[in-house]
């Protein structure tokens, strides 16, 4: 007993010091155990998507309209919020934004999107505005409890999806009137025309490219902007996708996104030839990617979860058929696979918390990887529930279809591939 006394003693002497720096500061220690904050907003998602969003998913998804009442519901419960949102960035390990998304879209992805699409605007706004933007614009994105409201972002164009640079869409000052005009046509923009508050991103001087592009916002009701056509989709079908149409669209000078005095700044140091520090859609793409990431890897954990318990019950031949190999190892590599992609997701959101520049494109590499898995178990889990995995009476047919534009959008598996070749390699891969 004194022996293993001592031996405990010697091994948390040398844990202190390995946890020690040389000059005697605590270095935090690593641990990928959840911290009970994180447990707990875990758990409040889980319930959350366990009891309101599944059980609603099947019906939204063949209304193909936007759940409003689902998302009052999340509203009323404080998760459709900024507050929330806030709370869920705060956490200075980074993982509560994607443990939480993890969790929603576990329930269901189109709902999942319907609540959480509104981030993306936020994001650019928490990213690119001043602090009066923030505080004047972030809360019209969610409206009340009683009377919610979407934020819509807005970068893609008929000619311009992955090739960000070929945004058409101008806005040109008016200097007079202290007004910036909006002109042009957006694609594919989640919430798209229902939103109270878009971000639009737009060209201030299209010779320049993408570093002559500035982030605007619309404030609700501008004349000038209208919703264009709402497009049916494979999947994702309670999430509203539309065209936005920006016609001689008129906005106070004070709804650039930063300012003008920055945005002229920036543009200056451009035409000298120098570096600019960043480019108005590339910076929301990239903070969001670990995020979309984990929203893949709900839907992913959804129909691998599914796949297992109707492997355990079904029986074919005189036996589960989870008993037979091919379908064990193939539910075995789909949990290797959805862990290893967690990893990736929880190092890329950890890196961007904490301020690491994504040296190999860790941001994309977490959303590539998580994206090809959701694809990919889904299709395992039909192919494990048989003719019934393919009908709409089992959810992972919903499931597949809802997974497969997380190898599309955010920047398709192709560009996140060329994103990582180009950091690892230093060359301009085409
Ligand atoms: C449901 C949904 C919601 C969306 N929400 C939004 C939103 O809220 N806001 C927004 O701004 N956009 C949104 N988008 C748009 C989305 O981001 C784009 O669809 C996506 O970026 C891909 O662009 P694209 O569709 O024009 O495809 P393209 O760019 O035309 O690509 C077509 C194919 O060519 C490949 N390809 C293109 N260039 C290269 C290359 N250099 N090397 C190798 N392969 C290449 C692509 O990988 C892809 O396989 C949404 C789209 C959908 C479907």
């Amino acid at each position: 007993m004194a022996d293993s006394s001592v031996a405990d003693v010697d091994a948390q002497a040398l844990l202190d010091e390995a946890n020690s720096t040389s000059n005697g500061s605590a270095e935090p220690k690593f641990s990928l155990e959840l911290s009970q904050d994180q447990k707990d907003i875990r758990d409040w998602v889980h319930g959350f998507a366990e009891g309101v969003v599944r059980p609603a998913a099947a019906e939204w998804d063949e209304r193909e309209e936007t759940p409003w009442p689902v998302i009052e519901e999340a509203a009323k419960i404080g998760l459709y919020s900024f507050e929330a949102v806030g709370q869920f960035w705060a956490d200075e390990t980074g993982l509560t934004l994607p443990i939480a998304n993890e969790e929603l879209f576990w329930g269901d992805a189109g709902i999942g999107m319907a609540i959480m699409g509104t981030t993306l605007a936020v994001a650019a706004i928490f990213g690119q505005g001043t602090p009066e933007q923030m505080g004047e614009w972030i809360p019209q994105c969610y409206g009340t409890p009683d009377d919610v409201k979407l934020g819509a972002f807005c970068a893609s164009e008929p000619d311009a999806g992955s090739d960000v640079s070929g945004i058409r869409t101008s806005a040109k000052y008016d200097e007079a009137k202290d007004e910036w005009v909006l002109n042009g046509q957006k694609a594919w923009a989640t919430n798209g025309g229902i939103a109270n508050v878009h971000v639009i991103i737009a060209s201030v001087d299209r010779e320049l490219g993408s570093r002559g592009h500035a982030a605007f916002i619309i404030p609700p009701n501008t004349k000038g902007c209208e919703q264009g056509a709402k497009v049916k989709k494979h999947g994702l079908r309670a999430s509203h996708t539309a065209d936005v149409h920006l016609d001689d669209c008129r906005v106070p000078g004070s709804c650039l996104l930063g300012g003008k005095e920055k945005l002229d700044e920036r543009l200056a140091r451009v035409r000298e030839g120098k570096k600019a520090k960043s480019q108005a859609a590339m910076q929301t793409f990239e903070a969001s990617r670990p995020t979309v990431g984990a929203q893949a890897l709900g839907i992913a954990r959804a129909a691998y979860e599914y796949a297992l318990d109707y492997a355990k019950e079904r029986e074919q031949f005189g036996k589960k058929i989870v008993e037979n190999q091919s379908i064990a190892f193939d539910l075995a590599n789909m949990k290797l696979e959805i862990d290893a992609a967690r990893l990736l997701v929880w190092r890329a959101a950890w890196m961007g918390r904490n301020g690491h520049k994504f040296e190999n494109a860790e941001g994309s590499m977490s959303k590539l990887k998580a994206g090809e898995v959701a694809v990919w178990v889904t299709e395992r889990a039909i192919q494990i529930l048989g003719g019934n995995g393919y009908t709409r009476e089992f959810p992972v047919e919903r499931m597949h279809r809802d997974s497969k534009i997380y190898t599309i959008f955010e920047g398709t598996s192709e560009i996140q591939q060329l994103v990582i070749s180009r950091a690892i390699s230093g060359f301009h891969i085409k």
